[in-house]
């Protein structure tokens, strides 16, 4: 709704009015002799030296802001995790087979995340994403194993 947010906006502007009239302090102002900005609209505030926004409306939108970014960063790696889990299962369709380092990089495979690892008795270390897996072999070479049991 375009006029709700017109009207929000408005009532964001003067609101910021408001709290700078009112928070206004020369005194104050000439001793510190900083201007201190909000952290959200980036408009000057004034008030107590701790005083990091203009008003509340300011402090929910900055921390709204701040938790849709470590969303934004749980969205992104859950992507990474599900890319890497389709590309080991295209090139892995039988459950056991073997590919190369260059295969899964050309894919957009990234080394960086996985889901669980897995060590064997004799020293090695399986990487899963979800359900599939990679064991690095010799070389360039990786083999590409699927585990049917459920997690733990
Ligand atoms: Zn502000």
């Amino acid at each position: 709704m375009l006029i709700t947010k017109n009207i929000s906006r408005i009532i964001n502007v003067y609101i910021h009015l408001q709290t700078f009239a009112s928070g206004y302090n020369i005194d104050y102002l000439s001793i510190m002799n900083i201007e201190k900005t909000c952290l959200d609209c980036g408009s000057v505030i004034h008030g107590r030296a701790d005083k990091k926004f203009c008003n509340d409306l300011c402090r929910n939108n900055y921390n709204n802001q701040l938790n849709s970014n470590s969303y934004n960063l749980v969205r992104n790696i859950n992507n990474i995790l599900k890319r890497n889990r389709r590309i080991l299962e295209e090139l892995n369709p039988s459950g056991k087979t073997k590919t190369t380092r260059e295969k899964l990089a050309a894919k957009g495979f990234n080394f960086k995340y996985l889901t669980n690892k897995y060590d064997t008795q004799n020293g090695k270390t399986y990487h899963f994403c979800y359900e599939y897996g990679y064991l690095p072999l010799e070389g360039d070479e990786f083999l590409l194993v699927k585990r049917e049991e459920k997690a733990e």
